[in-house]
């Protein structure tokens, strides 16, 4: 995959340093800090040297503080994801355009951990996500680890088809087609998981549509696209059932099996249009 290193994308918000990121963690932040001070004044005694108030009082630097420690192929991981969120809206931006629509820019957050969300809390073992509530998408950079754990390719495009998968949800929220399958879902129970698996599918099928862009602008290649579709088939609902020990129920599947979510990226990237994912096979006309 050829793909260019601008670093971090306007549109990605960096919440691995924790919280606040201004220098003064280790416990105390500086309102502590200034209030000893003014206690200190006040009263005339140090409440800043130690055995004075509370213990140590001054500024020091805590795991948060300054800026976000990173090994180089994190580094390299967060400037990987801000191409591919900047490359993949602005292709949607441009088919938006065509079809006299407008776009509207998702957000990437990232953390460590845990962190809060429109959605809930985020946590490192729910794995990549897009909320719709607060237009954001969620990933601790741990998961890439895990996708290679689940006998996932962990090459430049499988990265990028995760990126891009998310924000197909993000397509289907501004399309409106996210709304119309949970009113759906919440009519009939029985829906639900079918509802999901066409959901997510369509996802797969949009980040194909980003595959389409960039195959024809030779971004990728071949072997990238054989990286993702095995990336795609590591995720299925199937293969996850197998490696956790669980039996294969079909019923249960929320997201589809390793051979559908590989079809559907195949399509999407095969046609390159909106129109290219028709998961939900006419179930949402109004
Ligand atoms: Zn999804």
């Amino acid at each position: 995959m050829e793909w260019q290193d601008n670093g971090i994308s306007s549109d990605i918000e960096d919440r691995r340093g924790g919280g606040g990121g201004f220098g003064f963690g280790g416990g105390m932040g500086i309102g502590g800090f200034i209030l000893l001070l003014i206690l200190s004044v006040v009263t005339g005694r140090n409440f800043l040297s130690s055995g004075g108030g509370s213990s140590d009082a001054g500024p020091e630097p805590g795991p948060s503080a300054g800026p976000v420690e990173q090994s180089a192929g994190e580094e390299r991981d967060v400037h990987l994801i801000s191409f591919v969120l900047d490359d993949a809206q602005k292709t949607w931006s441009q088919i938006f355009a065509a079809h006299g629509r407008e776009y509207r820019r998702a957000k990437l957050v990232l953390y460590r951990d845990i962190t809060s969300s429109g959605c809930g809390t985020a946590q490192a073992s729910t794995g990549p996500f897009y909320c719709p509530e607060d237009e954001k998408v969620y990933i601790d950079l741990g998961f890439w680890r895990d996708l290679k754990r689940f006998g996932g390719d962990t090459g430049d495009f499988a990265q990028a088809y995760v990126v891009a998968h998310e924000l197909g949800h993000h397509i289907q929220k501004l399309l409106g087609i996210e709304q119309r399958m949970r009113r759906l879902a919440s009519q009939d129970e029985g829906e639900q998981n079918p509802l999901s698996v066409d959901l997510e599918l369509q996802a797969d099928c949009f980040a194909g549509v980003w595959g389409h862009s960039t195959e024809q602008r030779n971004i990728v290649h071949e072997e990238d696209i054989a990286g993702a579709l095995r990336a795609a088939a590591a995720v299925g609902d199937d293969h996850l059932q197998k490696m956790s020990g669980r039996a294969v129920s079909p019923e249960s599947w929320t997201h589809g099996s390793s051979a559908q979510r590989q079809e559907w990226f195949k399509r999407g990237l095969d046609g390159g249009e909106v129109n290219s994912c028709p998961t939900f096979d006419g179930k949402l006309a109004p």
